[in-house]
């Protein structure tokens, strides 16, 4: 077999290890940097206060309008209050919101960014940001947008609810599996899908089992840091394309839409791509679609778009969006086909595949 690929690392430092967070103040001196603004989502607003009192007095305020989406709005007031308090570096402290406001004003103004994530939705090593304007959302890719540290702390995890923990970490593992068939995979990319695959499908039961496990925690964000970094390097396909259409035309969840679609995308596109696939029915146990949909059902997912509101009437306007301009994808997209995949996942229904 000859091997051809084109592969570059990022620069990112990542710290990894229970207790790590501790360590923020450090990697913001060894970034040169001397006032932070600490961001989060309203919900998470105490813990970082908590983290800004910590830093002393390198901390020189907090921002807690985080949102779903990165609206530029409030993009633009964070900036604004960046400005005010002449900040030098932004410390995002939660999850894929978090981390998209803090990566939106890297864009606009180059700040630099450490990231502490306490959700597996990978956002902090990917150079791609979805902003959203007048209601709609667009995805770009640049490396402006790039956090130069993250630390991961699983013990910041420990208290991230089961429901989010499963949901989240399926949308991690579609990351990966779609990394499997990426025309531009390599040797690098595909490795590290198939350790964060198998890292999350010993890692997520045994939360389920018991939220507090530390070691289970510690290895699902191990997972989600591989998963996350296969998603920065290659191209998205079907999966990532039904889920943008379904997130920014009808508002579903991010992470629950993930976690419905991956078993009938997964299980469609492996019909096309056996042998690139085989891992994901390796790892759980089956054909991949049908052992993806079994995994999410045990852990408790959510198994059916109709529960997130979807209506049976949407499915048609969502497979006209879906194949009207679709991302590259290893097995030909055509309407009927995308039509009936998204019947099954509007019902719950096992994939076929
Ligand atoms: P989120 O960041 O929206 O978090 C959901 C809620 O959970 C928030 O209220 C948050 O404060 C709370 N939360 C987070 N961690 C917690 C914890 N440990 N304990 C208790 N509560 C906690 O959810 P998400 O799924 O991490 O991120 C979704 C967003 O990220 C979407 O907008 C999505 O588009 C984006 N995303 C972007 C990329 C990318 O590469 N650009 C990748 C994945 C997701």
């Amino acid at each position: 077999m000859t091997m051809t690929f084109s592969y570059q690392g990022s620069a990112a430092r990542i710290v990894f290890g229970r207790g790590t967070s501790a360590e923020v103040g450090k990697w913001v001196e060894t970034l040169g940097c001397r006032r932070v603004l600490v961001l989060s989502t309203p919900h998470q607003a105490g813990d970082a206060e908590a983290l800004s009192q910590r830093l002393g007095a390198l901390s020189a305020g907090v921002f807690t309008d985080a949102t779903m989406h990165t609206p530029v709005e409030v993009s633009e007031r964070a900036v604004a209050r960046a400005d005010a308090l002449q900040a030098d570096c932004v410390v995002s402290l939660g999850g894929g919101s978090t981390t998209g406001l803090g990566k939106a004003m890297a864009l606009r103004t180059d700040i630099a960014q450490i990231v502490v994530p306490t959700t597996y939705a990978g956002s902090e090593v990917t150079p791609i940001l979805g902003q959203t304007e007048n209601g709609v959302k667009a995805t770009l890719r640049s490396p402006k947008v790039l956090p130069e540290v993250v630390i991961y702390d699983p013990d910041l995890t420990l208290g991230l609810p089961v429901g989010m923990s499963v949901t989240s970490g399926l949308n991690a593992i579609a990351h990966a599996a779609e990394g499997l068939y990426a025309p531009d995979r390599n040797p690098i990319t595909t490795m590290m899908a198939i350790e964060g695959m198998r890292a999350l499908r010993q890692a997520l039961p045994a939360i389920v089992g018991n939220p507090g496990d530390a070691t289970a925690r510690e290895k699902a964000l191990y997972g989600a840091w591989l998963c996350g970094t296969v998603l920065g390097q290659i191209t998205m396909s079907l999966h990532h394309k039904l889920c943008h259409t379904l997130g920014g035309s009808f508002d579903t969840p991010h992470a629950e839409t993930h976690s419905i679609m991956l078993a009938h995308t997964i299980g469609f596109n492996a019909e096309a791509v056996p042998e690139a696939m085989a891992p994901v029915g390796e790892i759980f146990g089956g054909t991949p679609g049908q052992a993806l949909y079994d995994f999410a059902q045990s852990i408790g997912a959510p198994m059916a778009l109709k529960d997130l509101g979807l209506s049976e009437a949407d499915l048609d306007r969502a497979a006209d969006i879906a194949t009207k301009n679709p991302y590259w994808n290893p097995r030909s997209v055509e309407r009927a086909s995308i039509r009936s995949l998204l019947q099954n996942a509007w019902a719950g229904h096992r994939p076929p595949y």
